[in-house]
């Protein structure tokens, strides 16, 4: 601690490849999750064209069926519109301008056919449901504040399109009396009640299953982003920035702990001898090492560069036994380089925290410690205990 990294050309060449590495892999791993779940929007505006351009191809078989000549044209006509939108949808072209298509060609349909044959037969229904899905469409295509006035403008074009409509057809006869039963007149009302319904429970279902899916990326993309703010992509272990949260953490329950400050011992020799990729295996397996012994005491983390700080919830002797049985452990471990292996060795610290102390004041203590450490010998465990002997040679 206390000493500055540095890097020779070639370790930062190495250090740079190796961060790109990283950028890239996180950016990719947020694109899955934001690709992750989407509602295709060409299918989903294909879909809702479709299901629009079959209910008029049934329409016009009916207005044939009773030879209603201007019913039978505005719904060709109609037909025509949507083949020219699903062009549009295929060829990603402003969906704003389908969707503004769409909502005048429902209101004039039902203004024209109430007009037509008279408000009973259920025609204007078709404008109420056009409420929710200019709402749901304003919001889906326009990106500013405005949305929410033009829905409710559109919104209101509809509502004085269903009453204009009821008044006329109130005051004026149908222009064309239908010869048609009360069991046909009633059959035709539910096939356009159908039609009105599964129209508003499809646009709700297109609703509720973006929102869960923006939910489900939401989630996810915290996930990733949690884990890219605490985890070092190098070694898997906490970053120094999310150990405060587990020193707070000790220091609320009351219960003894310590801090354990490791530090590889010339581990620039190793980068210089061997290349950066070799430390980066060192310093890997080192942490899988430590990982292993302190899995049921605490958490670890890597502190800086080639220092690894743990927090032991146990008193000062159990962490200098864990501390010396880590030391132990990758003093005596092969680390492979090719055909062969090398060693190496850490210096630890163990800085009992004491009650009532900031928690920087124990690291203090601990970089300290290490600093004696490391001028006296390195590979070797450092305790306050063993320190007044260390503090006599120096
Ligand atoms: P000491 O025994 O006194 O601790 O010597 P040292 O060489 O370990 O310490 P020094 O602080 O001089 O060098 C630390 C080196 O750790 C410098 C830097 O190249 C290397 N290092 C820091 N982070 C990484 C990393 O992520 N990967 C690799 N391969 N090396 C790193
Ligand atoms: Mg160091
Ligand atoms: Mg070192």
């Amino acid at each position: 601690m206390g000493k500055k990294l540095r890097f020779s050309d070639k370790q930062t060449g190495n250090g740079h490849r190796r961060k790109e590495r990283e950028f890239m892999d996180i950016n990719s791993r947020i694109k899955d999750v934001v690709s992750h779940g989407e509602l295709s929007e060409k299918y989903k505006y294909s879909l809702i064209i479709s299901l629009i351009m079959t209910v008029h191809v049934i329409l016009i078989a009916l207005f044939c069926y009773f030879q209603i000549l201007p019913l039978i044209l505005l719904n060709i006509g109609s037909v025509i519109l949507y083949i020219l939108c699903l062009v549009m949808v295929r060829r990603d072209k402003s969906l704003l301008f389908v969707f503004c298509a769409t909502y005048l060609e429902i209101i004039v349909q039902s203004f024209v056919s109430t007009l037509c044959i008279g408000w009973h037969f259920g025609f204007p229904q078709y404008i109420i449901a056009l409420v929710p899905f200019g709402y749901y469409m304003c919001h889906t295509l326009i990106g500013n504040r405005r949305r929410y006035v033009i829905a409710t403008v559109l919104g209101l074009i509809a509502f004085a399109s269903f009453i204009g409509s009821r008044m006329l057809s109130m005051y004026f006869d149908a222009i064309y009396q239908l010869e048609v039963s009360t069991g046909g007149e009633l059959g035709i009302y539910i096939f356009n009640s159908i039609c009105n319904f599964g129209f508003l429970f499809m646009v709700t279902a297109i609703y509720i299953i973006e929102m869960q899916t923006a939910q489900n990326k939401l989630r996810s993309q915290n996930a990733v982003l949690d884990q890219l703010a605490n985890i070092d992509p190098l070694t898997g272990l906490y970053n120094r920035r999310s150990m405060q949260a587990f020193f707070n953490q000790a220091i609320e329950a009351g219960s003894p702990f310590c801090l354990v400050m490791c530090d590889i011992d010339d581990f620039k020799q190793i980068n210089d001898t061997h290349g950066h990729d070799i430390g980066d295996m060192v310093l890997r397996e080192i942490t899988r090492l430590i990982r292993e012994q302190v899995e049921h005491h605490g958490q670890a983390c890597r502190w800086g560069g080639e220092e690894l700080l743990l927090l032991l919830q146990c008193d000062r002797e159990e962490a200098c036994r864990i501390a010396e049985s880590i030391r132990r452990e990758i003093c005596e471990f092969r680390f492979p380089v090719g055909e062969q292996s090398i060693q190496c060795s850490i210096t630890i610290v163990v800085a009992r925290h004491r009650e009532g102390d900031a928690i920087d004041h124990t690291i203090t203590r601990a970089d300290n410690n290490l600093y004696y450490g490391k001028c006296n010998g390195k590979n070797q465990v450092v305790s306050e205990k063993n320190m007044e002997i260390l503090q006599k040679k120096y």
